[in-house]
């Protein structure tokens, strides 16, 4: 099928970023990507090995011991985020054509991802600037002051939905606070992160500081994790994922920060305004093609209103338009990778053996190529089902009914995670009493995911370790060092004064 969706003046062929050059890994290795609308190989890429994370960290190492970023002064790193910024908006059309020919995402979502990457990059220059360090008193005898330094070298890795947007989300904050970096973009898809040498070198970033390697996760990914000249991990990605790099970072006891899967629940009360609850739920579960960490793909309705909530949430799911990425009418796309698409159809088979399909459930009729799934809707889905309990990553979602609210918290905490939740009432009060009792990194009351970045982002059990968003980043990439100053003449004891 020709879809007509080739974006213009594709690489062929996509290199690591090392020491301000493009390279080929040292071994020539290399894998194919995919697009997933004709799951064809487009490109090339160049898959890392240890000796290529090698050489990106030694150039981010020398960036760092040998400078001028680390020692720039705040004001003077500001500038050249703010630039970057400018460069990744001026980008925009660019970015969102790549992005969504490489990861499926409707082309109308892709294009919100180049102003939200850009003003990463502003925010995280005025936190910069902003930025206070302490000084403690003990009057007439200490004053301590902190001094923040960034930490070394910064390993990112990051997953394959909204590549760019959350590479921006690491890059800011470690290059504001000084760190020279090593990314190590996702496999799937690699092609938008290949616009980042070209933006970082308009906004005027010295060389060394940014390096990118390619690769699998098991090769490059693994690679960075065990090196010793990394000091802090930054990593974005399945919960199963970070439990290895746990394991793996422990050697050289480094920092780690853990953004994980999730599988928020959705509490909407009889109470709620139910058409603001039908948009926001189908929006939450449905956009980014369901491929999204923070997605409410559990909602949990109280029984006096389940009936019509299912009916209606139903009929609007059959009304989603699926279609090509690049189409501004389409409303979800293609799943990112065929392997992925396997996976996720897999859950729509359990789904039908566990609970009641009442929408989607299989490939679009229109759409025979391409990893398509219409929107899909499982109603009277039990709390012992794999489809409530097991992160699915697309456009699936359970509808469970409630009769109190303690039901409703505990069907809410009753899975291994704990990223977001999301509550719908007219009553205040409950609405506060329900949103503290839901055990999440985040909740939002009469809302979906609509990020302040100025707030903490992450999950507890098993969604994440740490938080990043706001001061949380800068804390991560900096370390403080506390110096005392003696104010006057200190006690001593006088070892080895004594006379014989
Ligand atoms: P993934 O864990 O398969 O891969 C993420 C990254 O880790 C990739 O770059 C991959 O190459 C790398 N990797 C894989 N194995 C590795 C290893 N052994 N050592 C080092 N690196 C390794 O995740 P994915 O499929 O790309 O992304 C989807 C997952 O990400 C979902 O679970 C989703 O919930 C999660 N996610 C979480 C957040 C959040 O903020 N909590 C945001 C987005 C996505």
């Amino acid at each position: 099928m020709d879809n007509g969706h080739r974006p213009a003046d594709l690489p062929e062929h996509i290199r690591h970023y090392i020491d301000g050059e493009w390279v080929d890994s040292v071994s020539g290795r290399t894998f194919d990507v995919l697009d997933p609308v004709s799951n064809k190989p487009y490109a090339t890429a160049a898959a890392g090995q240890s000796e290529d994370i090698d050489r990106a960290v030694a150039a981010a190492r020398a960036a760092f011991t040998d400078g001028p970023w680390p020692t720039t002064n705040a004001r003077g790193r500001a500038k050249v985020l703010y630039k970057i910024g400018d460069a990744i908006e001026a980008r925009e059309d660019r970015l969102a054509e790549l992005e969504t020919f490489d990861t499926g995402l409707p082309i109308t979502q892709a294009r919100g991802q180049a102003r939200r990457a850009a003003e990463n990059f502003r925010f995280f220059a005025d936190q910069i600037v902003a930025l206070h360090e302490d000084a403690y008193r003990v009057p007439g005898a200490q004053v301590n002051y902190v001094v923040r330094k960034p930490v070394g070298v910064a390993g990112l890795i990051t997953p394959w939905n909204t590549p760019f947007m959350l590479e921006s989300w690491k890059l800011a904050p470690a290059i504001a606070s000084g760190c020279p970096v090593v990314l190590k973009p996702a496999e799937f898809t690699p092609l938008s992160a290949s616009l980042w040498p070209e933006i970082f070198a308009e906004g005027g970033l010295p060389r060394g500081v940014f390096n990118m390697v390619g690769g699998i996760g098991e090769e490059a990914g693994a690679a960075l994790v065990e090196h010793p000249d990394v000091p802090r991990l930054s990593f974005t990605g399945e919960t199963l994922t970070g439990q290895v790099i746990m394991r793996n970072a422990a050697a050289h006891l480094k920092g780690l920060s853990m953004e994980l899967g999730g599988k928020s629940p959705v509490v909407v009360f009889a109470d709620a305004d139910l058409d603001a609850a039908l948009d926001s739920t189908l929006f939450g579960v449905f956009s980014l093609n369901g491929e999204r960490c923070t997605a409410g793909s559990r909602i949990l309705v109280e029984r006096s209103i389940y009936q019509e909530f299912c009916s209606r949430y139903a009929e609007r799911a059959r009304n989603v338009v699926v279609g090509l990425p690049r189409d501004p009418a389409t409303e979800v796309g293609a799943l990112v990778h065929p392997e992925h698409y396997e996976r996720v159809m897999g859950y729509v088979e359990v789904g039908k053996k566990e609970a009641t399909l009442l929408a989607g459930g299989e490939r679009p009729a229109h759409l025979p190529e391409g990893n398509y799934l219409a929107p899909t809707v499982f109603a009277d889905v039990k709390p012992d089902a794999r489809i409530f309990q097991e992160e699915i990553f697309g456009p699936v979602v359970a509808l469970t009914p409630f009769d109190t609210e303690a039901e409703a918290i505990t069907l809410a905490n009753d899975v291994k995670y704990g990223l977001a939740g999301y509550v719908w009432t007219n009553d205040l009060t409950r609405g506060h009493r329900v949103a503290s009792a839901i055990d999440a990194g985040m909740v939002w009351l009469n809302s979906h995911n609509i990020r302040d970045l100025r707030t903490p982002f992450g999950g507890v059990k098993s969604s994440g370790v740490g938080h990043e968003g706001g001061h949380r980043s800068i804390d991560f990439y900096t370390t403080e060092q506390i110096v005392h100053v003696s104010l006057g003449t200190p006690h001593t004891p006088r070892f080895g004064a004594r006379t014989a």
